[in-house]
């Protein structure tokens, strides 16, 4: 069994962000703590059968949320050293997402010297009114401290999150945005074009926002990859961009089609061929609850269709390896209408989408796959 990726879903956050439909509550001290207590029995546990039955370790740990930073340096220390008690390869990348409210040059140590190398910050938007619509509970001048605090400290693997499409964002607010991401030297963002999920307040109040239109969303994603690319952070996934050599590992496993193991509620897992997740139910996890299991993952055109999220794209010689048979031909002759039109491209062996083609990737892919 080749390494996996590990991940752990860190159910707590301050407030609910307006757009968020991700498994999180607010919680209270206790909860947390018995919450890390909990998860890292189950880190143990997880980690021992599949240590002793498939000599199987991880090359890569997310924790992720929800917001991991509200549980503290220290239990989030405890939950990396469960994990690292022989589970972690020497060079295993080690992100932990955290809010830029609060955090103090304490907090980065801790973590550093539990042995996380990586930090990322959800920016969204440099641009105050934005992030208040957003409800983002810091400002502007708090995410620029808890950068260079975390540079002081010495994290150069540092990620940003930028957000598209927000109530009133206009070409003039993304381009300040951008200038802030590239002024504080990150050598990564990842920027998503934000989607109305129901159950959201966005959602429901849509009406009362002034969300920019589809062609002035476009331009804008448009306008953002040109800018990180004359800046030297080169698109490599839909929603990602880095410098060389800054790519997170972790999240290449998922468009590579690699296993993982996710614990937490809402945490997703694949591995051996299956597909499982744990409900999106807090007391179910802390009761010690099993997993739901979700089928079969894995076959071809999953595969072709996660990999073809990346700019590298869908690859002749990886898709021989893994199946034992080339790119049917069938998928060649359905891209070709999406070639003639710009939106992918032949690459030197294999397709990919192009910058147009990703912004109706969805589209695309269900036509050809
Ligand atoms: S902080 Fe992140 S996970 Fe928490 S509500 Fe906001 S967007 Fe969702």
């Amino acid at each position: 069994m080749k390494n996996i990726g590990l991940y752990l879903h860190i159910p707590f956050c301050k407030s609910k962000c307006p757009y968020c439909d991700f498994y999180s509550f607010s919680g209270k001290s206790t909860q947390k703590d018995d919450y890390t207590r909990v998860l890292k029995e189950r880190i143990l546990s997880s980690t021992f059968t599949l240590q002793s039955s498939y000599s199987c370790k991880a090359d890569t740990l997310y924790i992720g949320g929800g917001t991991p930073s509200v549980l503290g340096e220290k239990n989030l220390a405890s939950l990396v050293n469960a994990c690292n008690s022989g589970f972690l390869t020497d060079d295993a990348e080690i992100t932990v997402e955290c809010n830029p409210h609060g955090l103090d040059e304490d907090f980065f140590k801790i973590l550093s010297e539990c042995g996380v190398n990586r930090i990322s910050l959800g920016l969204q938007s440099a641009v105050d009114s934005e992030r208040r619509i957003l409800g983002r509970l810091s400002d502007r001048i708090q995410v620029e401290n808890a950068v260079k605090t975390a540079q002081k400290v010495g994290f150069s693997n540092i990620t940003l999150d930028v957000m598209l499409g927000v109530p009133n964002q206009t070409e003039k607010s993304l381009k300040e945005t951008l200038d802030f991401c590239i002024s504080l030297d990150v050598p990564h963002i990842s920027a998503y074009i934000l989607k109305l999920e129901e159950n959201t307040h966005f959602y429901k109040m849509k009406h009362k926002y002034n969300f920019p239109d589809d062609d002035l969303t476009a331009d804008l994603y448009l306008q953002m990859c040109e800018e990180l690319e004359n800046h030297g952070i080169m698109q490599y996934e839909i929603s990602n961009f880095a410098k060389t050599g800054a790519q997170s590992r972790h999240n290449l496993k998922y468009w590579h089609c690699e296993e993982y193991l996710g614990l937490g509620p809402s945490a997703h897992s694949f591995l051996r061929g299956k597909r499982f997740y744990f409900d999106r139910d807090f007391q179910s996890f802390m009761n010690g609850d099993s997993p739901i299991q979700d089928g079969l993952g894995g076959d071809f055109s999953e595969y072709a269709m996660l990999n073809l999220r990346l700019a590298e794209g869908l690859n002749e010689d990886k898709v021989i390896n893994r199946f034992g048979h080339s790119i049917p031909d069938e998928i060649y002759e359905k891209s070709k209408i999406f070639i003639d039109n710009g939106y992918m491209q032949k690459t030197d062996n294999g397709l990919s989408l192009t910058r147009k083609g990703f912004l109706i990737s969805n589209t695309i892919l269900s036509e050809i796959l």
